[in-house]
């Protein structure tokens, strides 16, 4: 089995003794922001000017700046903007400001990986990158957990970048729930993978193909979202807390044999040989090549996919059911 890390294989003092920006106040950039600062390091948030997000950084107690001052003033910078915008954020305000011995730091390997950024060789380069949204990155810190991560190291000038993003990891709250080390090219290719293949594209796939059959075969869409997309939820936390043995002890013999026989039947060779030859443009950088080229040309493609999306049956009858179930948070 691979080595884990914990919080006893890293010293927690070493994040606390340096002054860390964190770029970007989204969905990772507030959670590491936050979770570090109550693990008692010194973080200041780097926006761009017209940051709608600096108010509420302000407002959770952060001094926010410029991304080129915030970097100036930090020894450990994280790069928490989305990943398309990194390349341009970077040349323009980060790179004049990385001082020898400083550590650029990532959550994902994408623009180290494919090469849109090249720091200089006297700093650190490392990346902590939780297994997880970043609102969950903060909510199972405050209650006194957290989301494994993984940490690898491109750079190493100091001599210390292991030591320094383990006692990240362990300041985010990942150390709490597992570190496991790995390389930019491992979790770039995996992330990627993993988000197209099975949790979103694969996942968004099959929940919209099960529920266009039942609709189609005339049965109510109301039915169809209940069976297809809300019950996914119940599902999944089972596999969360005890994988497929708990899952299908949980449920019924029947459903069991039904997994069993009809499953492989869904997800087939053909399924199979798809998803390795989206790994093999991952790997090939044939995926990013078309993403960064997308950004270039103001996302035609996205833009107009998303648009679609959004009219697909599913969203309206969705709406309204969840309206009605006031506990689940829209
Ligand atoms: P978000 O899309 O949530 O980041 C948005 C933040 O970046 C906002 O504060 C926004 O400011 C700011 N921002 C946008 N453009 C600029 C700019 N030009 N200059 C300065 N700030 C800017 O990012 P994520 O948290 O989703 O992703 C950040 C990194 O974490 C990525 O590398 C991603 O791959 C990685 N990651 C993300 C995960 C996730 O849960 N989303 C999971 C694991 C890794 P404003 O909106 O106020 O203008
Ligand atoms: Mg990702
Ligand atoms: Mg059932």
């Amino acid at each position: 089995m691979a080595k884990m890390y914990y919080e006893k294989d890293g010293d927690a003092g070493i994040i606390k003794g340096k002054k860390v920006a964190i770029i970007g106040y989204g969905s990772q950039g507030h959670a590491h922001a936050l979770n570090l600062k109550e693990s008692g390091a010194d973080v200041v948030i780097g926006l761009h000017k017209e940051s709608k997000s600096a108010d509420k950084a302000r407002k959770d107690g952060f001094e926010v700046y410029e991304v080129a001052e915030a970097a100036r003033l930090s020894d450990v910078i994280m790069m928490l903007i989305p990943d398309e915008k990194q390349r341009e954020v970077y040349e323009q305000s980060i790179k004049d400001n990385l001082k020898e011995g400083d550590a650029l730091a990532f959550a994902h390997g994408f623009n180290i990986h494919f090469t849109q950024i090249n720091p200089p060789e006297n700093v650190d380069v490392f990346m902590a990158a939780p297994k997880g949204p970043g609102h969950l990155v903060r909510r199972v810190y405050t209650e006194g957990g957290g989301v494994p991560a993984l940490i690898a190291i491109h750079q190493d000038y100091s001599g210390k970048a292991r030591d320094i993003a383990m006692s990240y990891a362990i300041g985010i709250g990942s150390a709490r729930a597992g570190v496991l080390e790995t390389t930019f090219k491992e979790e770039t290719e995996t992330d990627l993978f993993g988000e197209q293949a099975v949790l979103c594209g694969g996942v968004t796939e099959l929940i919209k193909a099960g529920f266009d059959t039942l609709v189609n075969a005339g049965y109510q869409k109301e039915v169809a979202y209940f069976e297809c997309l809300h019950e996914l939820k119940l599902i999944v936390d089972l596999l969360y807390e005890g994988g497929f043995e708990n899952m299908r002890y949980s449920i019924s013999d029947t459903a069991e044999y039904g997994d069993y026989m009809i499953g492989r039947r869904i997800v087939t060779d053909e399924t199979r040989a798809e998803m390795k030859k989206a790994l093999t443009e991952i790997q090939n950088g044939e995926f990013a090549r078309n993403w960064l080229m997308e950004n270039a040309l103001n996302r035609p493609n996205f833009n107009s996919i998303k648009r679609n999306e959004l009219e697909h049956p599913i969203v309206e009858v969705g709406k309204e059911l969840r309206s009605m179930m006031t506990w689940i948070k829209g």
